[in-house]
């Protein structure tokens, strides 16, 4: 298992290793999911991985919400007592204050970004790839939290989960002139797109080479840095954003990487639940967390 900061832990779930954020752990169960649990793309199957996800966040396995993912910053929002849909729609950004679900955003390189209110319990899951951080999809996910449930960015706190890493995420001019385009980004910009990659050496990705398809230089994406300093501009207090830096293409033995295995690579997940740990009355006794720490035994 690759090591982790101090914000983050490896626990032990019944198939293997998952992620989980310490700061975000105190508000909210969660976890972000390697290759294991094998998750079908569509529907669920008795036994399933998906069954195993619900169970080890105590939801039903229909509960665990999955979005028709668009690479968008589309907003669905679920509510405490709404009748829950047989289909959760098209988006990229689910909010709820519902403790009967578990939202989820599935990736394979992207970055799932998870978000607790500690005051509200409400929590958002976000999926940002490149185009959902050319559009600001971390800073959407804060503003549903206020204007659905009333949350104040002061109180949220947010893990970013394993993704593609600058230091092999190289895209073309086509992504940096979409970046280019936004003017909210042009203070920024520089910090996000480098020439050079940034951290450990890349371990290379095959048959990526965006300057041979555009015929200009590529450039070194930084989505944490992106989505970090968007959630910032949103109002999360810096020391509220907790990025794991474990990238995806870098620990291909843990991870699934879209742009290592391409089209058949598979899915992972970050997933939430609201619910107990919220500052309010306690209505009931706390539920158990998934998962028990385990220490990392090297890589
Ligand atoms: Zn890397």
């Amino acid at each position: 298992m690759p090591p982790v900061n101090g914000a983050f832990e490896w626990i032990r779930l019944p198939w293997g290793p998952a992620l989980r954020c310490v700061p975000l752990a105190a508000i909210a169960d969660h976890f972000f999911t390697g290759r294991q649990p094998v998750l079908l793309r569509e529907g669920i199957r008795p036994g399933d991985g998906w069954h195993r996800v619900a169970l080890s966040m105590g939801v039903a396995p229909r509960a665990v919400v999955r979005l028709q993912q668009v690479h968008g910053s589309g907003v669905v929002v679920i509510s405490a007592g709404d009748v829950l849909p047989a289909d959760w729609g098209t988006g990229d950004i689910v909010v709820t204050d519902d403790e009967r679900v578990a939202p989820c955003v599935q990736v394979a390189d992207c970055v799932p970004i998870l978000m607790a209110d500690r005051r509200s319990g409400a929590v958002a899951a976000a999926h940002a790839g490149w185009r959902g951080a050319a559009s600001g999809v971390a800073g959407t996910a804060v503003a549903a939290l206020v204007s659905a449930f009333g949350a104040d960015p002061a109180d949220v706190t947010v893990a970013i989960g394993p993704s593609i890493g600058p230091c092999c995420y190289r895209v073309g001019a086509d992504v940096c002139r979409v970046f280019a385009a936004d003017e909210r980004w042009s203070s920024r910009i520089d910090r996000w797109l480098t020439a050079e990659p940034k951290g450990r050496a890349a371990h290379g990705v095959p048959g990526s080479d965006p300057s041979a398809r555009d015929g200009m230089p590529g450039r070194f994406l930084d989505t944490w840095a992106a989505n970090a300093d968007q959630l910032q501009d949103a109002g999360i207090p810096p020391a509220h954003v907790h990025v794991s830096a474990i990238c995806t293409s870098c620990h291909r033995d843990m991870f699934h990487s879209y742009r290592v295995d391409g089209a058949e690579a598979g899915r992972m997940i970050g997933v939430i639940r609201s619910g107990a740990k919220r500052e309010a009355p306690a209505a009931s006794p706390p539920r158990p967390s998934p998962g028990s720490p385990v220490r990392p035994r090297g890589y």
